[in-house]
C-alpha cells in the first residue's frame, strides 16, 4: 500500500499531526519490533496500533478486557472506513462465525477480542490461519500481579510469543510503575522490547485535597462555582453513590448515580445522558468512566480515597481531555485510610498481595498528606523527573508552614489518657472543645480536667491535627475497638515533655487561595 502514516492519520482520523511519541511508536511497530507504550488515558494510544494495522499487510488482533467498549471502538473505526470487528459473548454464534470467516478470508484489518474468548474453544487454533501481522495488548498492566488490576486470564497471553514468535507485539497501558512495566515485558516474553513512556503530566488539571469533614457541603459550594460544567464524583461504594446523589438532588442539583449494580439499560442511559450533556453531575463508583470518551469533563471529585495512585490518576485523567483547565478534588480523612486498610485486611487475598495493596495505599496516603507540590509526588510515582513546582495544586497555592504543636499534642494525648483510651475521633474533639452533648455527659467526661482545654481550636482544626498526630506516629488507633485512640511510647514522651511535635498549620477552606483565573 502506498499510503504513509501521516496520510493515514489524516485520512482515517482527520488529524494533521502526531502527538509526542506516536510517530516513533508507529515506526517501531511498522519495522516489526515489539514495544511497550505507556501513555496516560486520553493520550492517544489507539492510533499507535490502528495506523500500523491499517497500513501493514494482514490482520491486527487487539486484545482488550473491556468488552463493553469494543463495540464503540469498532464502530468508530468503521465510520472512518476501516474494516474492523470484535468477537465477544455479546454476539450470537452466527455473528461470531461470520466474524471468524471475515478474519479467515482477509477481509478484516483489526479484530478486537477479549482474552477469555481468545483462549476458549478453538479460536487460538484459527489464529494460525488468519495471517496475523500484529498483536496489540491493551490494558496490558492486567497481566501483572504487581499492577492494580491483575486479571488471571491475561496470563495466557504469554502463549502469543510462544506460538507466534515472528509476529510483533505492542503492549499498551495507561498505568504501570517501574516494577509493573518490567513484569509486563517478562510475562509477555518481550524483554527486549523498546519502552515508550509519554509524559504523564496533565498541567491543565488542578490538584486539590480537602479535609473530609462536611464533604456534601463542600461539594455543593464547589458545584455552584462549576455550574453548568460536567463532572464526576467518585464514591467508594454503590450505596455511597446513591446517598450522595440523594442529598445533592435534595439541594436542587441535577445529579444521577451510576454503579455496576444497576440494570444495563439504566447504565447505558445514564452514560448517554452524560455524553450528550443532558446530565452534568454523575455520582459513580469506579465502574463509571472506563473508556468514556468525553472531552469536556471539567472536574472530578473523589468523595473517598482511592486505593492506589494508578487508579486515582486514571480517574482524575477523565477530566480535561480537551486540554482546557479542569479541577480535581480529593476529600481525605484518616477514616478513609482505615476503611481501606480494613478492606484489605478482610479480603481473601494472599498475605503477599495484601502487603502490596497496603504499600500502594500508603503511596496514596502520602499524596493526600503531602506538604510539597502534589504534582511532583504524582509524577515521581510514575518515575517522571520533575524539576519545578507546578503552581496548579493546592500546596503550591497555599505553601504549608510547620509550627511547634507540642502543646496541642499534649492536650489531645491527655484527653486520650483521661478517658482510659476509650474514645474515638468525634468524642475526643467534643471533650477537648468542651461540648456538653449527650454522649459527653453520659460518661461524665465533662468532669475531666481536659474538658474544654482545646476550645480555642475549631472542630475541623482538631480533626486535622489529630490526623497528623496519628500519621506522625505519636498516637495509635485500634481498628478493632471502635477506632478508639491509644497511647504508645512516643505519646508518653510527648506527654512528659521529652519530645517535641511539629505539625503543618491548618488553613481553613475560606482562607485557602483558590485558583488564579
Ligand atoms: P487512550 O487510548 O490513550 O486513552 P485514545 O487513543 O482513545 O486515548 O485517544 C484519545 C483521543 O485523542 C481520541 O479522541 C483520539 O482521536 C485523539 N487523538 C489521538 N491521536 C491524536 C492526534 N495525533 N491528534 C489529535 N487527536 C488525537
Ligand atoms: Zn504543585
Amino acid at each position: 500500500m502506498s499510503i504513509n502514516k501521516e496520510q493515514a492519520l489524516k485520512q482515517y482520523f482527520g488529524y494533521d499531526s502526531f502527538r509526542p511519541q506516536q510517530a516513533e511508536i508507529i515506526d517501531t511497530v511498522m519495522a516489526g519490533n515489539d514495544c511497550l507504550v505507556l501513555m496516560p488515558t486520553g493520550g492517544g494510544k489507539s492510533v499507535c496500533f490502528q495506523i500500523p494495522a491499517i497500513i501493514r499487510e494482514g490482520l491486527t488482533v487487539v486484545i482488550s478486557p473491556l468488552i463493553a467498549l469494543m463495540k464503540d471502538q469498532v464502530e468508530a473505526l468503521r465510520v472512518n472506513g476501516v474494516n474492523a470487528a470484535f468477537l465477544n459473548s455479546s454476539l450470537s454464534s452466527a455473528e461470531q462465525d461470520q466474524v471468524m470467516w471475515q478474519a479467515k478470508v482477509g477481509e478484516l484489518k483489526l479484530l478486537y477480542i477479549a482474552p477469555e474468548r481468545l483462549f476458549s474453544g478453538n479460536t487460538f487454533e484459527f489464529l494460525r490461519e488468519w495471517n496475523v501481522s500484529l498483536f496489540a495488548i491493551d490494558e496490558s498492566h492486567c497481566i501483572s500481579s504487581w499492577g492494580h488490576d491483575f486479571r488471571p486470564e491475561y496470563r495466557q497471553l504469554s502463549a502469543l510469543k510462544k506460538y507466534f514468535p515472528e509476529v510483533p507485539v505492542i503492549a499498551l497501558t495507561a498505568t504501570a510503575d517501574r516494577v509493573t512495566r518490567r513484569d509486563i515485558l517478562k510475562q509477555i516474553g518481550i524483554e527486549e522490547a523498546q519502552t515508550f513512556v509519554a509524559s504523564f503530566d496533565r498541567p491543565n488539571l488542578s490538584l486539590n485535597v480537602l479535609p473530609g469533614r462536611g464533604r456534601i457541603q463542600q461539594i455543593q459550594t464547589f458545584l455552584k462555582k462549576h455550574n453548568g460544567q460536567a463532572g464526576i464524583i467518585y464514591c467508594l461504594s454503590r450505596k455511597g453513590t446513591e446517598t450522595v446523589t440523594a442529598s445533592l438532588q435534595k439541594a436542587g442539583f441535577e445529579a444521577e448515580f451510576y454503579h455496576a449494580g444497576l440494570p444495563s439499560e439504566k447504565r447505558s442511559k445514564v452514560q448517554d445522558q452524560f455524553l450528550r450533556d443532558d446530565i452534568q453531575i454523575i455520582v459513580a463508583t469506579v465502574a463509571f468512566g472506563m473508556g468514556i470518551d468525553k472531552s469536556n469533563v471539567r472536574w472530578v471529585i473523589h468523595y473517598n480515597l482511592p486505593s492506589n495512585v494508578e487508579s486515582f490518576y486514571q480517574e482524575i485523567g477523565r477530566a480535561g481531555r480537551d486540554g482546557s483547565p479542569s479541577d480535581t478534588v480529593l476529600f481525605y480523612s484518616y477514616m478513609d485510610i482505615i476503611t481501606r486498610q480494613d478492606m484489605i485486611a478482610n479480603s481473601d487475598q494472599s498475605e503477599a498481595q495484601k502487603e502490596l495493596l497496603n504499600a500502594k495505599l500508603n503511596r496514596m496516603k502520602q499524596y493526600a498528606e503531602a506538604d510539597i507540590c502534589r504534582r511532583r509526588i504524582l509524577l515521581s510515582y510514575f518515575n517522571e523527573a520533575v524539576d519545578h513546582d507546578c503552581g496548579n495544586c493546592d500546596v503550591c497555592r497555599n505553601p504549608r508552614s510547620r509550627f511547634d504543636a507540642t502543646v496541642i499534642a499534649q492536650k489531645a494525648l491527655s484527653g486520650i489518657a483521661r478517658t482510659k483510651e476509650k474514645v474515638a475521633m468525634g468524642m475526643l474533639i467534643d471533650i477537648l472543645r468542651g461540648s456538653r452533648n449527650k454522649n459527653v455527659l453520659q460518661y461524665g467526661y465533662d468532669k475531666l480536667p481536659t474538658f474544654g482545654v482545646g476550645h480555642d481550636l475549631r472542630g475541623e482544626e482538631w480533626a486535622e491535627y489529630i490526623s497528623q498526630l496519628l500519621n506522625s506516629g505519636v498516637m495509635d488507633i485500634a481498628y478493632d475497638e471502635a477506632h478508639s485512640f491509644k497511647l504508645n511510647p512516643a505519646s508518653n514522651q510527648v506527654l512528659y515533655g521529652k519530645r517535641k511535635v511539629e505539625l503543618v498549620r491548618f488553613i481553613p477552606l475560606s482562607e485557602r487561595k483558590a485558583k488564579e483565573e
